[in-house]
């Protein structure tokens, strides 16, 4: 259709240096034809033109001072792509690959998995191209202070609402929020994540990766199969990684790999989620020293998860870490199904060969939409001044999930893509955010 394929032109055009940016784009843009075809009002209005480009594009310089008393400069950002349907709310990214393409691309993907959770909130993401590994804590407090000190003009509890990813956990939105209180003097939930002694959520820690096996339960479920008893690879180490191992074990199948980015370690009779907790949670070390703990378990320097053959492969770790190669290998290997518990961590060469090869594909924006979903589950005990049990906030997420699989679902089958749910997610999550910019005129 020529309009999707003038404003693919004009991302590319646009965005020359943003390959990340623009494969994000591109992805939505193209799976969204056929709704754009049948209604001209999303062309009438240039409501493609609008919603690639973000409202606002927050770039600021971070200075702070080194424990050896240099003076270091990073850079931070704070894109705020969409406030149609809600206050902007993403993650913060600290990570040396950071870059305004990194950013826009996150902030883009999460207007449309914001808006699939069935929640009130919009998209943005921010971060920093801060490198987290071998600071000590007073280095990382320093850095935080003095990213917020930048980043508080320009959120708030109903502007923006920033959360963790990548290098951000507990303790650096700690250092952020107090900052944020001692510079405005407000108390409020102007970030999520937070710990549970000040106005965080139960739930929220494992809220991403529990989400992924609900979701993908859910999708095997549909199609009278199940994740019990199955082996399960996983990639990524972090919060989600973690999380997603912890539900896929309860829920009795066997995942027996982990991965940072120097290698991976398998463990045949099945990763022991306490001792890389332990690793990652507790030392900040490397997956290398998951062999301490259990010496029959191999280790892979600069090794491919993606070669260890699986039932169900989980890429939790980051964007683009699933190439064509790693596809195939996987599909050769009897891969059923695939969830995505980072950010777009397949290719689109990838996700073409998933799809042709009938692989039941879990794209990201509706696979881990469940951290976010529990964020905005925090936003409103925050505003309401209440606490939820466990039990009552993971009830809520293992609802939100099966949602967003029957969405997905439901508007991939109305638009002749069964069982496609790229285009299914990028549908349904379209449709309520472009309406809601349709309906708030031309701003
Ligand atoms: P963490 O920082 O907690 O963990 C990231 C993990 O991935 C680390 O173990 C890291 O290893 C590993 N990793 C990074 N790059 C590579 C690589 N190239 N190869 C292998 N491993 C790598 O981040 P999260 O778990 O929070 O985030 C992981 C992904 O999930 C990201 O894409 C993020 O955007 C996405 N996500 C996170 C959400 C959340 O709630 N936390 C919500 C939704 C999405 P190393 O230590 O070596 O860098």
């Amino acid at each position: 259709m020529s309009y999707i394929h003038d404003i693919i032109h004009r991302v590319e055009e646009q965005n020359k240096n943003q390959p990340e940016f623009v494969q994000a784009a591109t992805e939505v843009l193209t799976s969204i034809a056929p709704v754009i075809e049948k209604n001209q009002i999303y062309q009438k209005w240039s409501l493609l033109e609008r919603i690639v480009e973000p409202e606002r594009v927050n770039m600021f310089k971070v200075t702070w001072i080194d424990e050896a008393g240099k003076v270091q400069t990073n850079r931070g950002y704070r894109v705020q792509f969409n406030s149609a349907i809600g206050p902007y709310k993403g993650g913060l990214r600290f990570h040396p690959s950071v870059n305004l393409s990194i950013i826009k691309f996150l902030g883009f993907e999460q207007i449309f998995k914001n808006s699939l959770t069935g929640l009130p909130i919009g998209g943005g993401k921010g971060g920093s191209d801060f490198d987290p590994k071998g600071k000590s804590e007073l280095e990382i407090m320093h850095f935080c202070q003095s990213f917020m000190t930048s980043l508080y003009r320009v959120i708030g509890a109903d502007v923006d609402v920033p959360a963790g990813d990548i290098g951000v956990g507990g303790r650096e939105i700690g250092y952020m929020f107090g900052q944020y209180k001692r510079i405005t003097g407000h108390y409020e939930g102007v970030l999520t994540g937070k710990g549970l002694s000040y106005g965080g959520s139960l739930a929220r820690t494992e809220a991403t990766g529990f989400g992924l096996i609900y979701l993908v339960e859910e999708m095997l479920r549909d199609h009278s199969d199940s994740i019990e008893g199955k082996t399960v690879v996983v990639s990524g180490a972090g919060n989600v990684a973690i999380y997603a191992i912890t539900k896929a074990q309860q829920l009795g199948a066997k995942v027996v790999t982990a991965s940072d980015s120097n290698g991976y370690i398998y463990d045949a009779d099945g990763i022991d989620v306490e001792a890389l907790k332990d690793i990652k949670e507790v030392k900040r070390g490397r997956v290398k020293q998951y062999l301490s703990y259990r010496p029959n378990a191999k280790y892979f320097e600069n090794g491919c998860v993606w070669e260890v053959p699986c039932y169900v492969a989980l890429p939790c770790a980051t964007q683009n870490e699933m190439d064509i190669y790693s596809a195939k290998t996987l599909i050769k290997n009897g891969c059923k199904a695939v969830g995505e518990g980072a950010n777009m961590p397949s290719t689109p060469e990838a996700i073409d060969a998933f799809i042709e090869n009938k692989i039941l594909f879990a794209p990201s924006k509706a696979a881990n939409a469940g951290g976010v979903a529990t964020s905005a589950l925090e936003m409103s005990q925050n505003s309401s001044h209440l606490s939820w049990t466990f039990k009552k906030v993971d009830s809520e997420l293992n609802k939100i999930m099966k949602n967003i699989y029957a969405n997905m679902n439901a508007a991939a089958i109305e638009y002749g893509a069964k069982d496609n749910f790229v285009v299914g997610a990028n549908i349904a999550g379209f449709l309520k955010v472009a309406d809601a910019m349709l309906a708030q005129g031309i701003v």
